[in-house]
């Protein structure tokens, strides 16, 4: 017998995963543009080394890089990894998030929180490279983890298993960990903690609640750490001025959306 169900279900995640590709290639576009107060809407694609203009052949996701080996067509630069690496991750988290926090039973899953996890997810990965890069993190990225976090609620409240609680729980989840780095930034004067991260944990406390996202922060200084260590064996060199939070909190904010609850759980049952 053929399992029609998973079937489709393997289909609608195929289709998502090609949706996460083309939305990951708008990514690159912010990631590129943000820092710079470049419009986005605005001008079409062309290449950062020769500025030539960029056709429909040359921003097709994943395949341009590997079919043009990732060397510009028109001048032969070498184009960044991070164009592909970000289109492979945006429809690979699109996937995941589909499958296993939004159900990913068939069409059921297509729903507004499955929208909600998507746009918190993708507003992740833009932080993630800019903040590595410039160390800001764009208002406008918060702001749309922040809408995620309004579609997640809505997908609640349209499934029927929305429960004050739990809004309750997000409202604090603004505060929890935010109000800290708030502290510290005003403490340290803005040396220790930036305005950017402070966002961030708002409306990152939105998204996952107060428990979960005080387990991000933990996550996502321990990715902070592991990076610290591996970075200095890897380049045998002092690590050169402030490693950027940004990018490890936005790991750890991820990691807490898929696996957070099971931490927790994990966490009480063993603490009882
Ligand atoms: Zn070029």
């Amino acid at each position: 017998m053929i399992d029609f169900d998973a079937l489709l279900t393997a289909y609608i995640s195929f289709l998502l995963f090609i949706l996460g590709t083309v939305i990951g290639s708008f990514l690159n576009v912010l990631i590129y543009r943000l820092p710079t107060g470049m419009s986005f809407q605005k001008g079409r694609s062309f290449c950062p080394s020769c500025r030539h203009e960029l056709t429909w052949k040359d921003l097709f996701p994943l395949f341009s890089w590997v079919f043009l080996r990732g060397k510009c067509r028109y001048c032969k630069e070498k184009i960044s990894k991070r164009y592909p690496i970000v289109e492979l991750l945006t429809g690979t988290l699109y996937v995941l998030a589909y499958l296993f926090l939004a159900g990913g039973d068939c069409f059921s899953g297509l729903n507004l929180s499955l929208l909600g996890w998507c746009t918190a997810l993708s507003a992740l990965v833009v932080i993630s490279f800019v903040d590595f890069e410039h160390q800001i993190i764009p208002d406008s990225m918060w702001i749309t983890i922040f809408a995620g976090g309004v579609f997640v609620v809505l997908g609640e409240v349209a499934a029927g298993k929305f429960k004050w609680e739990s809004l309750v729980g997000r409202v604090i989840g603004i505060f929890a960990v935010s109000f800290v780095f708030f502290l510290i930034g005003v403490i340290s004067k803005g040396r220790a903690m930036g305005g950017g991260d402070v966002k961030l944990m708002a409306a990152a406390g939105f998204v996952l609640g107060w428990k979960a996202v005080i387990l991000s922060l933990f996550l996502g200084a321990f990715a902070g750490v592991i990076y610290s260590i591996f970075s200095r064996i890897i380049r045998k060199t002092e690590m050169r001025g402030v490693v950027p939070f940004g990018p490890f909190l936005a790991i750890g904010i991820a990691v807490t959306m898929f696996v957070g609850d099971r931490i927790i759980e994990y966490y009480i049952s063993f603490i009882k």
